[in-house]
């Protein structure tokens, strides 16, 4: 069995100061948990926020690149880069787990062909068209109205993604912007790091149509792990906590913007450990969702995407990479036979990888 994980936000975490060679007490990802999870292949997601400029999203997406590079040459024991299916699969055979990378958000390639190629030669193998908000390429499910789908330049990126064979993600996107890529992308797409709006309405899972339709093209829905997009009871709650503790989102910025302080690292992780005490789902949810969306789009077209270390809160009981065992159980537990876990652990993944 070969399990991939389509998304995790990590490299953000490496710009936070995270040694990713240690068992970390906070933190979602490092090198020993993804060991522990019995993890082959992560896809390390280059985030840049919708409201960070295009020249500062470009220099953030490249130094990245460049944290993920350091933190995989300083364990030559345990990880190794990929760019590729057969990569993945001989890393594995040599006990090495493989990191790759996506990008989330396309405001580093600004409005360039030229810059997504390099980004594509750079070892990027996905991207996410938008994150929280729209950008030149397409509107996102939290916005939705400056193109009503993908911009012309979107239409472009389109056919040159499928030219290069980087994967189309349509996780974050607006649902216009999901059908124009269906209609424009002559390859598979996929959405890295999403739930089903039929089990929790969030505007950022995916509708039956939707799932159906991905699954038509030969694409991929990656089930994602955060308790807002699971539950929606427990995504109106969690606002409301947040709203009610303001301190928390402002001790994470703080954290970012000086990942040396050790007091703001302390005061994060407080904000972290009050955030995770709250009630939330856990591994019933996540497979409900798994359930679901093989129910919808058949078991060739569903996968697991954590969002690990781009979530405040994990899911109860799978606190870390470490535990996605768990998920794969409770599959087992429900009746799943080997193969069909497997499709869902990596292969559906890694099918449309190889297509690509
Ligand atoms: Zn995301």
């Amino acid at each position: 069995m070969i399990v991939l994980d389509s998304h995790c936000d990590t490299p953000s975490q490496i710009m936070r100061l995270r040694d990713l060679s240690v068992d970390n007490a906070f933190g979602q990802v490092d090198f020993p948990k993804l060991r522990r999870g019995g993890v082959d292949a992560s896809f390390f997601a280059l985030f840049t926020p919708a409201s960070m400029a295009p020249d500062a999203a470009t220099r953030y997406a490249l130094e990245m690149i460049a944290g993920v590079h350091d933190a995989v040459e300083a364990c030559p024991e345990t990880v190794a880069m990929a760019y590729s299916p057969e990569d993945i699969e001989s890393n594995k055979a040599k006990g090495l787990i493989s990191i790759l990378l996506g990008m989330e958000n396309g405001s580093p390639v600004q409005k360039s062909l030229s810059l997504l190629r390099e980004f594509y030669r750079l070892g990027v193998r996905y991207m996410t068209l938008t994150h929280n908000g729209d950008n030149e390429i397409a509107d996102a499910a939290s916005h939705g109205t400056r193109w009503h789908g993908l911009s012309p330049f979107g239409r472009e990126v389109v056919a040159e993604m499928n030219r290069l064979g980087m994967i189309i993600d349509v996780a974050h996107v607006s649902d216009e912007t999901f059908y124009d890529c269906l209609k424009y992308s002559t390859k598979p797409i996929v959405s890295t790091h999403s739930c089903c709006r039929a089990l929790a309405g969030h505007r950022r899972n995916m509708t039956d149509d939707m799932i159906r339709k991905m699954a038509d093209k030969g694409g991929v829905i990656q089930i994602n792990f955060y308790p807002a997009f699971l539950s929606g009871e427990f995504d109106r709650a969690y606002d409301r906590a947040c709203a009610e503790n303001p301190w928390w989102d402002e001790a994470d910025n703080a954290f970012r913007a000086d990942p040396a302080d050790p007091a703001k690292r302390d005061a994060w992780q407080k904000a972290y450990a009050e955030m995770a005490a709250l009630p939330k789902p856990g591994v019933k949810e996540i497979v409900d969702h798994i359930d679901h969306a093989v129910k919808v789009g058949g078991i060739d077209h569903v996968g697991i995407g954590t969002d690990f270390d781009g979530i405040g809160v994990a899911p109860a009981g799978l606190e870390n990479v470490g535990c996605l065992g768990i998920v794969f159980d409770e599959m087992q537990r429900r009746g799943y036979t080997s193969s069909q876990i497997e499709k869902v652990a990596g292969l559906n993944f890694l099918r449309v990888f190889r297509e690509m």
